[in-house]
């Protein structure tokens, strides 16, 4: 039986906290599936589209990563996707009861589903999407801490909204 872990998340955009934990998961699992949730109550940057573009470009190396976009009850998902697995990353203490929270009520709802937890390299440990969106819509330079693709999408979106405001 092949081993297959769901990574959910927002994705608003990847990082390379993210990708590090994608490829710490493959490690484990025979396949990582990212699911995109729509997020809309976050109010996200990029629309779901743009996010998984973003992503599909990022994980090109990785041969058994993919993404999908997900809107259902994520445990739902799971058992459709034939998942052992939800993989979640752990950065610093102040994730830590959310995602306990989250991870009790998964188990609650599904008891075979187990929750995995990894924790990315130190250089990506106080790196969110949001602090990326943060320093970039004030012209900072996010080098190193997200691909390519998605600096340059980054500016290009920031532009376009500062551009409807000026
Ligand atoms: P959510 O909206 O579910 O928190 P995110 O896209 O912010 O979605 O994060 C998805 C998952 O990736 C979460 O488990 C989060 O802890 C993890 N994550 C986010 N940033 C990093 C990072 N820099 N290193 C490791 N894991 C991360």
């Amino acid at each position: 039986m092949i081993k297959i872990a769901i990574y959910p998340g927002t994705f608003d955009p990847i990082t390379n906290g993210h990708l590090d934990l994608i490829q710490r998961g493959l490690m484990t699992f025979d396949e990582v599936i990212i699911a995109v949730a729509p997020s809309t109550r976050k109010q996200p940057l990029f629309t779901i589209q743009e996010r998984l573009k973003l992503i599909n470009m990022a994980i090109k190396g990785l041969k058994n990563a993919k993404v999908e976009a997900f809107s259902s009850l994520l445990v739902e998902y799971v058992r459709r996707k034939k998942g052992i697995a939800i993989l979640r990353g752990l950065r610093a203490v102040s994730d830590f009861e959310y995602e306990l929270q989250m991870a009790h009520m998964n188990r609650r709802l599904d008891m075979h589903i187990e929750t995995v937890f990894m924790m990315p390299s130190e250089e990506y440990s106080f790196l969110t999407s949001s602090i990326v969106k943060e320093v970039a819509s004030f012209g900072g330079s996010v080098k190193g801490l997200v691909p390519a693709e998605v600096e340059k999408a980054l500016k290009r979106k920031l532009k376009g909204l500062k551009g409807l405001t000026e």
